[in-house]
């Protein structure tokens, strides 16, 4: 073993009574994540360490900066804790490194050392200075921030941070059904409860053949997106079409956008509360278009009395794009496809919806048996980021 990857955890070290659980669950995704490569993984209190082979090093740091839960982490070379073998790998790997100035910050958490964190520091930065021409010491700004951690077991040395992606480990929280359509805002949404540590299940309203199976397919897309930060996301396609359609055919035009809501969170309730979703989750922003003012908010909300996430609900579209853009759903999102949301637009929606109108619209047809059948009649993919390579589609 020369290197290995040196993991701090993140948010989850301010969890007292949870830390072992956080950090099993998070032990747990980054051997599930890192299956397929030849790594060993340990774990103490304060860290977690990835052993692995040096040709995987770029896979395994792309797949570990998509997993919450993680604060930093840095790839440190490892010596017994030793003081000359210390010493020879100090300067075997610093030498390497083209550098002016540098600050050396010896952790001794093993108290058995011999040498204090203080003196050591003097004797490491005394040793660099004596062997590598033209560098200095600099305390405030260095060019190479160097650490060494002295354990019992080992002494991890390394200079460089990387960002993980914070948050709490997926699995921390139960499950909470995502409402995915092909939009910006959504994926978005779907990557926020992830990070706060909640197991995803998505659903996607779908109105063939006013929709397309190219729309259905950019869905899937971003799910896969999606997985990269988790697990396998199960994703339920809900044949929307015969509601859609006798919406359509029975209630006011500037109330089918309401009322085409209120179906697809009456059928999204009944689907969460089968598959054990505490929460429904999706990319609403107030104010972004007529169905999202306050108003028509609380008249859709109000036929589900499950919590509903909203994590982008005050965010400007800006601030969307620009996560869309970092989690990599942005490019998929913008392939133009129609939603059932946008199928049939009325020229004037209503913006301040009454709760009465909506209720003796609706009842212009028997909606409930509908409601069931869509639930009934879903079809489930599962799906995972090798899902388009490997042709693994699984339908349920
Ligand atoms: P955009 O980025 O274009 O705003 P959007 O996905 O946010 O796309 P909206 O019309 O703003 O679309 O819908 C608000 C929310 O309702 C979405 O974020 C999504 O959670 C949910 N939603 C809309 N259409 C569908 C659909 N066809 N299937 C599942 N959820 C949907
Ligand atoms: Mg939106």
């Amino acid at each position: 073993m020369n290197r290995v990857i040196l993991i701090k955890y993140g948010e989850l070290s301010t969890k007292k009574g949870n830390r072992n659980f956080f950090i099993n669950t998070l032990y747990h995704n980054i051997c599930h994540k890192l299956e397929g490569y030849s790594v060993l993984i340990s774990k103490d209190r304060a860290r977690m360490y990835i052993e692995f082979d040096e040709k995987d090093l770029e896979d395994i740091k792309h797949i570990v900066d998509r997993i919450f839960g993680i604060h930093t982490y840095h790839v440190a070379n490892v010596v017994e804790s030793e003081d000359s073998k210390i010493q020879e790998e100090l300067l075997t790997v610093i030498s390497k490194e083209r550098f002016s100035s540098f600050k050396i910050d010896v952790r001794r958490s093993d108290k058995t050392f011999p040498i204090h964190s203080q003196d050591y520091n003097r004797v490491l930065g005394g040793l660099l200075l004596k062997n590598i021409p033209n560098i200095h010491v600099d305390v405030h700004q260095p060019d190479l921030h160097i650490t060494v951690e002295i354990r019992e077991e080992n002494t991890y040395i390394y200079y460089h941070t990387y960002q993980g992606s914070g948050g709490y480990p997926v699995g921390t929280q139960p499950k909470g059904l995502l409402m995915l359509s092909g939009g910006i805002d959504s994926p978005v949404a779907g990557y926020l409860a992830l990070k706060r540590g909640i197991v995803l299940e998505a659903v996607y309203f779908e109105a063939m053949p006013h929709t397309s199976i190219e729309a259905r397919n950019k869905v899937i897309q971003l799910c896969e997106k999606l997985s990269a930060y988790t697990d396998v996301i199960r994703l339920h396609v809900v044949n929307f079409t015969p509601i859609q359609e006798e919406i359509y055919k029975n209630c006011r035009e500037d109330y089918v956008i309401t009322i085409m809501r209120r179906m697809m969170y009456r059928i999204a309730d009944r689907l969460a509360k089968k598959h054990k979703c505490l929460a429904l989750i999706n990319g609403e922003s107030v104010g972004q278009v007529a169905s999202q003012t306050l108003s028509s908010m609380s008249v859709i909300n109000e036929v589900t009395n499950m919590p509903i996430l909203r994590p982008v609900v005050c965010w400007d579209k800006l601030e969307i794009i620009d996560l869309a853009r970092k989690i990599d759903t942005y490019e998929t999102s913008i392939i133009p496809y129609e939603d059932c949301c946008t199928v049939f637009v009325p020229k004037h929606p209503v913006i301040n919806p009454n709760l009465a109108t909506c209720v003796e619209e609706e009842n212009k047809f028997d909606y409930l048996p509908m409601v069931e059948e869509a639930v009934q009649t879903m079809n489930t993919i599962k799906v995972t980021t090798t899902s388009q390579k490997d042709e693994f589609r699984e339908f349920l």
